[in-house]
């Protein structure tokens, strides 16, 4: 971090800042021009709050050069992160396909998607219990019962299961979940994220709808600096001035993030577009972009769903769309694992 001190400053006044950023542990390398003042921090400087530097009166301005992400970046972890549940693996050369509906809605509704996207190469089963819906009359998931489904079909399959917490007081119930799915509304959600940090267990943290990637990876940062290191990241699109498609999918946020950090990130092409017939197209262009993985929302009667029907495809689409990605993964160098 690099702050520039405005002209003619008095002694004691850039004394008085030098001193508080040797209390914070950190080193300075001091430049004194004719006029200007610049002090350079040495160390890590995560935990200095940028925006109270700014604010003082000497200040003129202040640039980063350290992302404040520490965990996450992979300037200090330069291997890629592979996360294994239950033996399906997420990073490094490994694609992984997580599928099912958005919400469970009952037990054969489950059970019979699940052995479907199995059968076409999904490795994980996702299906939401606890539904965080725009409108409070609009159905609200099966809760705790509609977790004991996932798990009647994690028995009857061998799927691992994947599906949303909404607050940390049903943190109890989702201890035998295999991945906690952190959703895009609640991605911000500081008090949940801490609670799952102190968890050994994989959380897939989706991108809120209108934050940027800096945001994005300090809420991974958040569940990392608790000691949970298993992190996987899910672009699922932003919200921007379109509206022909639910969100716009940030393509480029893919191979950028893959750049900053060390941990898998996958697409969720359903919520990205909101139309079922842009989920294949969106799913491919995402694997020729570098994901690790996709989770695609799978519903045997789209038209009857309770929830995102209109983004869902059917069994035999996701079966035909996983033909076409096992032609694409060879040319990106990854396996199915
Ligand atoms: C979901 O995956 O069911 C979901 C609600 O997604 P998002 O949080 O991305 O909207
Ligand atoms: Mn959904």
């Amino acid at each position: 971090m690099i702050i520039v001190i405005k002209d003619n400053q008095e002694k004691k006044q850039i004394e008085n800042l030098t001193n508080w950023i040797k209390s914070l542990g950190l080193g300075i390398h001091f430049s004194q021009g004719e006029k200007t003042a610049v002090i350079g921090l040495i160390g890590d400087t995560s935990k200095v709050d940028i925006d109270l530097v700014r604010s003082l009166d000497i200040v003129e301005s202040v640039t980063r050069i350290q992302e404040p992400y520490k965990n996450a970046n992979r300037k200090f972890h330069p291997d890629d992160t592979i996360i294994d549940v239950s033996g399906r693996k997420f990073g490094g050369k490994y694609f992984q396909v997580i599928a099912g509906p958005c919400a469970v809605e009952s037990e054969e509704q489950v059970i019979s998607i699940a052995e479907a996207v199995k059968e076409a190469g999904a490795g994980l089963l996702r299906g939401g219990a606890f539904k965080p819906r725009t409108s409070p009359y609009s159905f609200q998931g099966m809760k705790l019962d509609g977790l004991e489904i996932l798990k009647k079909a994690r028995e009857e399959t061998g799927m691992p299961i994947v599906t949303e917490i909404m607050s940390e007081k049903y943190i109890d119930a989702f201890l035998d979940v295999d991945v906690i799915q952190v959703g895009a509304r609640n991605m911000q959600n500081f008090e949940l994220l801490k609670e799952l940090g102190k968890l050994k267990k994989p959380i897939l943290l989706k991108r809120g709808l209108a934050n940027t990637i800096e945001e994005w990876l300090m809420s991974a940062e958040y569940i990392m600096s608790g000691g949970n290191m298993e992190v996987i990241l899910c672009e699922r699109g932003i919200r921007t001035f379109e509206t022909y498609t639910r969100n716009t999918l940030d393509l480029s946020a893919i191979p950028l993030v893959k750049e900053k950090t060390h941990l898998p990130v996958i697409v969720d092409p359903s919520h990205a577009s909101g139309l079922s017939r842009l989920v294949e197209p969106m799913s491919l262009a995402s694997i020729g972009a570098g994901a690790d993985g996709l989770m695609i929302e799978v519903h045997n009667n789209p038209a009857c769903a309770l929830c995102d029907g209109p983004q869902a495809i059917t069994p035999e689409q996701f079966l035909a769309l996983q033909r076409k990605m096992d032609v694409m993964l060879p040319l990106v160098n990854k396996i199915r694992s």
